[in-house]
């Protein structure tokens, strides 16, 4: 096959842009386009910009992304897709001077769409852009190929029906829906067969998957049972009744990592209903705590909102001190940023900008305390890491199955491969000293 030319496919956010960035490599490649990292110095032809718009940060840098790639890139074809398109007004995406706009579900055609494009020249900002129907199980019909990575996302969900008051990702992403089983087991064989050690398993609600009855515990136990010397990581999870059961697979079974970045968002019930999120702080607490009977050394990560409409200084103190008990191993911390369209937005009782600073500076603290704590944890333990790459004085460098960046400096390390070392020291930048065991 002839090529098509450069395309480079430049993503921000979160693990499933990601995931759908993989897809469009495919869909792309199989076009006969070349992949080139965005960053490549030499002709780009096609550039796809993957946004996204969950904080007002992600959106900004969305459109920084574009202006950037068309002043260094002025002839290639720019195309826009993502949550910046499903939601906000396409304006600034034709001010930037893109020249095709496609919205997430279009993502799945994108190779036919570019090229319909490219044949007729047609610029077509400013079209309105309809959403597919809602369906329960959907197919990508194509594998996510990371050309420039050791591990592998895949999607198995998309959408979410939780309307938390602050999100618009309901609105960007659509409602709940989970990939076709046999796709999803399909291309988990795949990556295996292409040499990927560790798969992510990604969707806006992973825990809301559900193919005909079959669920993500039930989609676990599938593919670990799988032969050969892998693991899986879920991405982040929502608090949802079904964790439970996660638990017990994940204690069950080592090749699931010990991990779960699960959404805590506000550490009182006054702000959490206010979220509406589905559980209280309680609730909350009592899963981290059945998590880390059934699984020892789980890492457990949280997001967390400083600043939403009605955090009073004391409910702000109160909910430091719910997060301080939780001893995350780590926060990403959010300000508040009203999303034009969601519930929140309209709330009146706002936080001054320099008091959510002040908030988010303390939290900061506190995180990077806590991350501390949980690394020092693990001295003296036996952690599984997967080395990913080696710097010119020979360390090797690579993360533990509970998310911990492992240094090892043993010339006999062997990179992507499951690695079994001992945690000896903890170093000043949060990551951990070990050797081989
Ligand atoms: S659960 Fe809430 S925060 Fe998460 S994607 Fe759905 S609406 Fe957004």
């Amino acid at each position: 096959m002839t090529s098509a030319g450069n395309a480079a496919v430049f993503t921000i956010g979160c693990r499933l842009n990601q995931a759908d960035a993989a897809l469009i490599c495919t869909r792309l490649e199989e076009q006969g386009w070349n992949i080139v990292r965005p960053e490549y110095e030499g002709r780009i032809d096609l550039m796809i910009v993957n946004t996204c718009t969950v904080t007002g940060t992600a959106a900004s840098k969305s459109r920084a992304a574009v202006r950037r790639f068309r002043r260094k890139h002025p002839e290639c074809c720019i195309v826009v897709t993502g949550c910046s398109v499903e939601i906000e007004n396409s304006d600034w995406i034709r001010e930037e001077a893109a020249d095709l706009i496609l919205t997430n579900p279009e993502k799945k055609n994108i190779a036919d769409l570019i090229i319909k494009h490219l044949e007729h020249k047609s610029i077509s900002t400013g079209r309105k852009f309809s959403l597919e129907q809602p369906v329960e199980v959907f197919k990508e019909k194509a594998a996510g190929h990371f050309p420039f990575k050791s591990r592998a996302f895949l999607k198995v969900q998309e959408g979410c029906n939780n309307f938390c008051s602050y999100c618009i990702v309901p609105y960007a992403r659509g409602p709940e829906r989970s990939r076709d089983w046999e796709e999803v087991v399909s291309d988990f064989k795949q990556f295996l067969a292409d040499g990927f050690e560790e798969i992510v398993l990604t969707g806006v609600n992973i825990c809301a998957y559900n193919d005909n009855g079959r669920t993500l515990t039930d989609l676990l136990r599938t593919l670990s049972a799988l032969p050969g010397n892998f693991r899986i990581r879920l991405s982040s999870t929502e608090p949802h009744p079904n964790n439970m059961e996660l638990l017990e697979v994940m204690r069950d079974n080592p090749k699931i990592c010990r991990f779960l970045h699960l959404s805590l968002q506000h550490g009182t019930d006054e702000i959490l209903k206010s979220m509406n999120r589905k559980y209280t702080a309680a609730e909350f607490a009592a899963f981290i705590e059945a998590a880390r009977e059934a699984v020892p050394g789980i890492h457990i990560g949280t997001d967390i909102i400083v600043g939403y409409p009605g955090e009073s200084v004391e409910l702000f103190e109160q909910g430091l001190k719910f997060i301080r008990e939780m001893a995350f191993a780590n926060i990403h911390i959010f300000t508040f940023s009203p999303r034009e369209g969601t519930p929140a937005a309209k709330l009146k009782d706002r936080v001054d900008g320099r008091e959510c600073d002040r908030r988010r500076a303390c939290l900061s603290t506190l995180a990077a305390d806590m991350k501390r704590g949980f690394i020092e944890s693990q001295l003296g333990k036996e952690l599984p890491v997967i080395f990913e790459r080696k710097n010119q004085e020979g360390s090797f460098y690579g993360w533990s199955d509970n998310y911990i960046n492992v240094i090892c400096d043993d010339p006999t390390v062997h990179k992507n491969t499951i690695t079994t070392v001992l945690a000896e020291e903890t170093l000043p930048d949060g990551s951990i000293y070990a050797k081989l065991v």
